[in-house]
C-alpha cells in the first residue's frame, strides 16, 4: 500500500478547473450531484451484487474486477468531493464531526463485537 495522504482540497481545486473548462457548473447543482454519488455508489454495489461473501472479499485479487472497483470509489470520491465543494462543506471538519457522535453513540463497551444500531443498545 501507497503511503500517500487524500488531499480533498487538492481534488476540489483539480475538478474545479475540470468542470470549468468544460462548462460543466450549469449541471452540477447539489440535486444532480448528490444523485451521481448515489448512482456512482450503485456502480460499486452492481460489482459485489451476485457474489458470495467469499468471493467479495478476493474481488482485488482478479485485475479486472480490482481495475472496476478502484475506477467506481474515484467516481464515488469525485462526485463527493464536487458536492462538497459546491455546498461549501468542509469535508474533513464534517468527516471528523460526525466520527465523535458515531463514537458516543457507539460506546467500544455496548458496540465492540456487535453489529446492531445504536437505537438497539
Ligand atoms: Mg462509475
Amino acid at each position: 500500500m501507497q503511503n500517500r495522504t487524500l488531499n480533498i482540497e487538492k481534488i476540489q481545486l483539480y475538478l474545479r478547473e475540470f468542470c470549468q473548462a468544460r462548462d460543466w457548473d450549469q449541471f452540477h447543482t447539489p440535486k444532480n450531484l448528490s444523485m451521481a454519488l448515489v448512482g456512482e455508489a450503485a456502480e460499486l454495489l452492481e460489482l459485489f451484487q451476485w457474489l458470495t461473501p467469499e468471493e467479495s472479499q478476493s474481488i482485488m485479487k482478479k485485475e479486472k474486477t480490482a481495475s472496476a472497483v478502484k475506477h467506481e470509489l474515484a467516481d464515488i470520491l469525485y462526485h463527493l468531493a464536487r458536492l462538497a465543494d459546491v455546498l461549501d462543506v468542509d469535508l474533513e471538519s464534517s468527516f471528523w464531526e460526525k466520527q465523535k457522535l458515531n463514537a458516543e453513540k457507539y460506546p467500544v463497551e455496548q458496540a465492540k463485537g456487535s453489529a446492531k444500531k445504536y437505537t438497539e443498545f
